[in-house]
């Protein structure tokens, strides 16, 4: 489903490098990787969800060679394919809750927003308790409210990826591990594979794999 291989890259200017020799993550896996914080976890899910163009190596994506892409092509393969729960929630406060869960299907001419799309939005923010907060701004929601805006976002759109950064991070336990619950369940669903950051180590046995970051520094032992 998804191979990196021989990836290599690095921010300009910056001495941070990261170089991934072989990874692959088959259909339904759910990985979870760990890591200490700026060890590269969110360049990695960057780069394979094609925001970052690595300089050098292969990351291929249901088949397609995302590095090989043009950057609208890009876009438009990672908002039809890959459901992103970001670090940041990267939220448009001048978007509803709503707006903001159903922005995938706005910016992406592959994506018709039908009775359907309303519908499992509708769903999702009812399973992650935000069904009543669907008008409201961004601004006028908890930060763990905010977040599960994001990942309705990242699910309504039945990717065939899912990829989570640190999407538990804002939550009090028994939401996190509902929220990891409705994440796999959305995954199964589709055949996608998940592969998800996080830093809730009672969450990790939960995850068929656990990918210890530290592995793929510059320099490290392959
Ligand atoms: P993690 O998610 O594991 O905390 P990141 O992937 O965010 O780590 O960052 C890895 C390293 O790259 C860090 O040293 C960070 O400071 C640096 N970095 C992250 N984003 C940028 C950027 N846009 N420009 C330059 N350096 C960056
Ligand atoms: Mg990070």
């Amino acid at each position: 489903m998804i191979t990196v291989e021989n990836l290599t890259f690095g921010y300009g200017g910056t001495g941070f490098r990261l170089r991934v020799p072989k990874f692959v993550l088959q259909d339904n896996e759910r990985v979870a990787i760990v890591g200490p914080s700026g060890s590269g976890k969110t360049t990695l899910l960057n780069l394979i969800a094609g925001i970052l163009t690595p300089e050098a190596g292969r990351i291929d994506v249901a088949g397609t060679d995302v590095a090989a892409l043009s950057d609208v092509e890009r876009r438009r393969f990672r908002a039809s394919t890959i459901g992103f729960v970001f670090q940041d929630f990267a939220l448009l406060d001048y978007l509803s809750a709503r707006q903001n869960i159903l922005y995938p299907y706005r910016i992406t001419p592959a994506l018709t927003l039908d009775t359907d799309a309303r519908d499992r939005a509708e769903a999702l923010a009812a399973a992650c308790g935000i069904g009543d907060k669907l008008d409201r701004h961004p601004s006028a929601l908890s930060q763990g409210e905010q977040q599960r805006v994001a990942i309705c976002r990242a699910l309504v759109t039945q990717p065939k990826l899912i990829l989570s950064d640190e999407a538990t991070g804002n939550l009090d336990p028994d939401s996190k591990a509902r929220i990891l619950d409705l994440l796999f369940e959305q995954a199964a669903l589709a055949g996608a594979p998940v592969l998800a950051v996080t830093h809730d180590h009672e969450l990790l046995p939960r995850f068929g794999r656990v990918l210890d970051f530290a592995q793929f520094r510059e320099g490290a032992e392959a």
